[in-house]
C-alpha cells in the first residue's frame, strides 16, 4: 500500500510502499479515506527538536482521519465491515494508577498514533477496536477526519462553565479558531479572539461570529471597553504559547477568572506567576482529549448545529502531500485535507 513516510533523519517525507499492517486480534484495519494534517505532521515534516528526538525512522505518520472499516480481528465485537469510522490518536494502558482509575487520558504509558506507531498517512491503518470510534450519518467525512483537534478544542474550551460568560481566546490557529465557535455556541456572552495573523482572524470570522482583535494593531483594554467588559474575562483560552499573548491574557483577566492552557511555547518561556497569584486565577493544562467523554460532547455539539466545515480551507490528493505541506509551513492555511480515494 502506499503510505506517507519519515524515511531518514531529514526534512520532508517519502511516499512509499509499504507492507499492508498485520491485524492483531483486537485490531480493526481501516481503508483510510480522509486525513487532515496537524501542527504535530508539520513539526515532524520540518523536522525541528522535538521531531527529531521523539521519532524513530521509519515511521508512517498522520492521526487525524477517518475512513471505512475493512477487517475486523478476531475478537473485535460492535463493528461491521463498511462501517464508517475515526479513531482516538491516543492509545492508552491499562497499568498504570491513572488507567486502572478510569482516568485514561492520564495514563503516562500513552503511545500515539503516527507519533509513536505507524498512522493514518496511508491506504490502511490498524488500530485497536477500543479506540475505533463509529461516525454517524451527521458528521461528514471532511469533519470525520478532525474530530481529533476538534476534541482539543472542546476539551480546553467545556473546561469551564461558559453560559452568559466572556471569553477570551488567544491564538487563532484552527483549535483557537474551533474552540471560540464551541463557546459561542454553548452560550458565552462575549468572545473575543486574538491573533497577530490578519489572515486567522479573517478565516475565524467564515467560522463563527465571534469579535477579533490584532494586538499588533488595537489596543486589547480599548477593545474591552467597547465591549463593555469592565472587570475583565471570566474564562482564557490560551491557544498560541506565546509568552505576549499569555501575558497579555493574565492582564485581561477577572479576579478568580478561569484559563485553560492549550498553546505549545516553542522553548522554555517567562511567565508572571505573581499576576496569576495576586488575581487568583484557575490555570488547567490541557492535553489531549478526555478521551471518549470528549468524543461524545464534541459529536454532540455538532449534532446540536455547530457548524465549524469552514474551517477546512484546501484538499488536495495524497500524491499532491509536498503541496499541501508547503501551504500549511505558509501560514495560509485552516485545516488541509489530504484524500486518499
Ligand atoms: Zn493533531
Amino acid at each position: 500500500m502506499k503510505a506517507l513516510v519519515k524515511t531518514e533523519s531529514a526534512v520532508g517525507l517519502k511516499l512509499e510502499d509499504v507492507e499492508l499492517p498485520t491485524l492483531g486480534s483486537d485490531d480493526i484495519l481501516i481503508k483510510v479515506q480522509k486525513t487532515a494534517i496537524c501542527g504535530t505532521d508539520l513539526h515532524i515534516w520540518n523536522w525541528d527538536t522535538w521531531a527529531s528526538n521523539t521519532i524513530k525512522t521509519p515511521m508512517t505518520i498522520g492521526h487525524e482521519f477517518m475512513g471505512e472499516v475493512h477487517e475486523l480481528g478476531a475478537n473485535v465485537q460492535n463493528f461491521d465491515v463498511g462501517d464508517r469510522v475515526s479513531a482516538e490518536s491516543h492509545i492508552t494502558g491499562l497499568n498504570s494508577r491513572n488507567a486502572k482509575a478510569g482516568k485514561l487520558h492520564l495514563d503516562p504509558d500513552t503511545v500515539n498514533i503516527g507519533v509513536d506507531r505507524d498512522g493514518a498517512f496511508a491506504e490502511f491503518i490498524k488500530v485497536p477496536a477500543k479506540n475505533v470510534i463509529k461516525l454517524p450519518d451527521s458528521i461528514p467525512d471532511e469533519i470525520g477526519a478532525i474530530l481529533d483537534p476538534f476534541g482539543n478544542a472542546v476539551h480546553a474550551t467545556l473546561s469551564f462553565d461558559l453560559v452568559g460568560e466572556d471569553v477570551l481566546v488567544t491564538g487563532a490557529g484552527p483549535i483557537g479558531i474551533m474552540s471560540a465557535a464551541i463557546a459561542k455556541h454553548v452560550g458565552a456572552r462575549n468572545v473575543l479572539l486574538t491573533d497577530i495573523n490578519d489572515n486567522r482572524l479573517k478565516l475565524a470570522k467564515k467560522v463563527c461570529d465571534v469579535e477579533t482583535l490584532n494586538p499588533l494593531k488595537e489596543d486589547l483594554k480599548a477593545k474591552m471597553t467597547e465591549m463593555g467588559l469592565k472587570e475583565g474575562f471570566d474564562v482564557g483560552l490560551e491557544m498560541s504559547g506565546s509568552e505576549q499573548a499569555i501575558d497579555q491574557m493574565m492582564g485581561a483577566m477577572i479576579m478568580g477568572g478561569n484559563i485553560s492552557l492549550l498553546g505549545l511555547p516553542s522553548d522554555k518561556i517567562k511567565f508572571d506567576l505573581s499576576k496569576a497569584i495576586f488575581k487568583a486565577l484557575n490555570l488547567k493544562a490541557i492535553y489531549g482529549r478526555e478521551i471518549f467523554e470528549t468524543w461524545y460532547k464534541g459529536m454532540a455539539l455538532i449534532d446540536s448545529g455547530l457548524n465549524i466545515e469552514n474551517i477546512i480551507t484546501h484538499k488536495f490528493h495524497y500524491s499532491d502531500f509536498a503541496e499541501a505541506f508547503d501551504l500549511l509551513n505558509s501560514g495560509k492555511a485552516g485545516k488541509v485535507i489530504l484524500d486518499w480515494n
